[in-house]
């Protein structure tokens, strides 16, 4: 076996690892010692030659991916514990047992201890999607364990590597089954059916984190008119359609409207109330003349990396005031922000900028947050990315 890699830290670089955060950036590296390709399995040491941890190798801003702070071998073993932790926990939080649901995500990366790592579960089928090349290696050894999960629930496994990779590795990764075959891509989340396109749509096919969110946005849907912005595959529209009096579902990808519409109808008889607009969500609130009561703002991420936080922030600032300004007396407002490096802190202040210059009272109803299954490791904060609130505009 080639020898492992020494990475050694610079002086009062250990501090975060020592707080048992995962990442090392390449700035905290004093020397290398033997090679590390990318993908290899390195071992990190503080300036004093003192062990840190194991982890997975990536040329780039991060550059040790820390699979653990312990002395232990990264091997299948590893592995199956670190997936079986992950099950357990679901199994305590409920997840595994919950009622007329049966999308959820499985794997959390840094938030269960395997960064680099997303799996969510479609039924019978779990879809991987891998952030790192070291991880990407693991694909075939991690989907036979899924496949062997004490439920036997997962029948096939979705590899949707392509996207996510890095861009400098040569990994030439391509989606595909790497167990099992195509199965029926219908799940049900609180009895509502949807579609989930695991071979095109975006992530890993349906934005399971919004469960919780979207439930209540059906308790709050009463006699209300609905705009639904940033829609994808109209998860909140189909909640809303129950009680609502109508539903608008806005989202510039015209493939998103189709497949939203088609998850309406999945669901009602009865379409008459639901409409569904491809559009630029701000020029549509600048166009519409129509009245809305109850507004949905969950754009993409706005910010991706540290140096585009103001931009980012400024948008949330102007997303959020337009739908201040139109939306009726007594209209609530859902409004999310879904990047890791905007605060809770921050988004919230942004949208505070944005009701200040409209002039109308506005109050929290409530704060709200990213399900159980997408857990917040404490030691890595950033794994909290999920933020909204909704808000009652007089
Ligand atoms: N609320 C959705 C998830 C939203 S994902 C759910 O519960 O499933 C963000 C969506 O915003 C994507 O579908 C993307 O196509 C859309 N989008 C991005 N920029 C947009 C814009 N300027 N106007 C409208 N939609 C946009």
């Amino acid at each position: 076996m080639m020898k492992r890699a020494r990475i050694v830290l610079k002086s009062g670089k250990d501090q975060s690892v020592l707080r048992k955060h995962p990442w090392i950036f390449s700035g905290a590296i004093k020397k290398i010692y033997g090679e590390a390709l990318e993908g290899d399995v390195v071992d990190v040491f503080d300036n004093k030659d003192n062990y840190l941890g194991r982890g997975h190798y990536q040329p780039g801003s991060i550059a040790v991916r820390l699979l653990t702070f312990e002395d232990q071998e990264i091997d299948a073993d590893f592995y199956s514990l670190r997936i079986f932790e992950a099950y357990e926990y679901r199994k305590s939080a409920g997840i595994l047992s919950m009622e007329s649901t049966n999308a959820f995500r499985l794997i959390h990366a840094e938030g269960d201890n395997l960064p680099g790592l997303i799996v969510d579960v479609y039924g019978s089928v779990a879809v991987m999607q891998m952030h790192s090349i070291g991880m990407y290696y693991k694909r075939d050894l991690i989907a036979g364990i899924l496949m062997s999960l004490p439920d036997q629930r997962i029948k096939a496994v979705f590899d949707k590597s392509e996207s996510t990779l890095p861009y400098k590795a040569k990994a030439e990764a391509k989606n595909g089954f790497i167990r099992g075959s195509q199965e029926n891509n219908l799940v049900t989340e609180y009895g509502y059916r949807f579609h989930v396109d695991w071979l095109e749509g975006q992530k890993t096919g349906f934005f399971i984190d919004q469960r919780e969110n979207r439930k209540l946005l059906e308790s709050f849907s009463e006699d209300r008119r609905i705009l639904n912005l940033f829609s994808y595959t109209g998860g909140f529209s189909v909640y809303g359609m129950s009680n609502a009096r109508m539903v608008h579902t806005v989202d510039v990808s015209d493939r998103a409207v189709k497949m939203a519409e088609n998850n309406v109808k999945l669901n009602f008889k009865d379409q008459e109330k639901h409409r569904g607009i491809v559009s630029d969500a701000f020029k549509f609130m600048d166009d519409t003349s129509d009245d809305y009561d109850l507004i949905v703002l969950d754009p993409p991420a706005f910010a991706k990396h540290h140096n585009v936080l103001h931009n980012a922030l400024q948008g949330y600032k102007k997303l959020n005031r337009k739908a201040i300004e139109i939306i009726e007396p007594g209209g609530i407002i859902f409004t999310f922000s879904c990047s890791q490096v905007v605060s809770r802190e921050n988004f919230r202040k942004s949208v505070f900028t944005a009701a200040a210059g409209t002039g109308r009272k506005v109050r929290i109803i409530k704060q709200l947050s990213q399900p159980a299954d997408h857990p917040v490791n404490i030691f890595h904060p950033e794994s909290e990315y999920l933020k909204g609130l909704i808000l009652y505009i007089e």
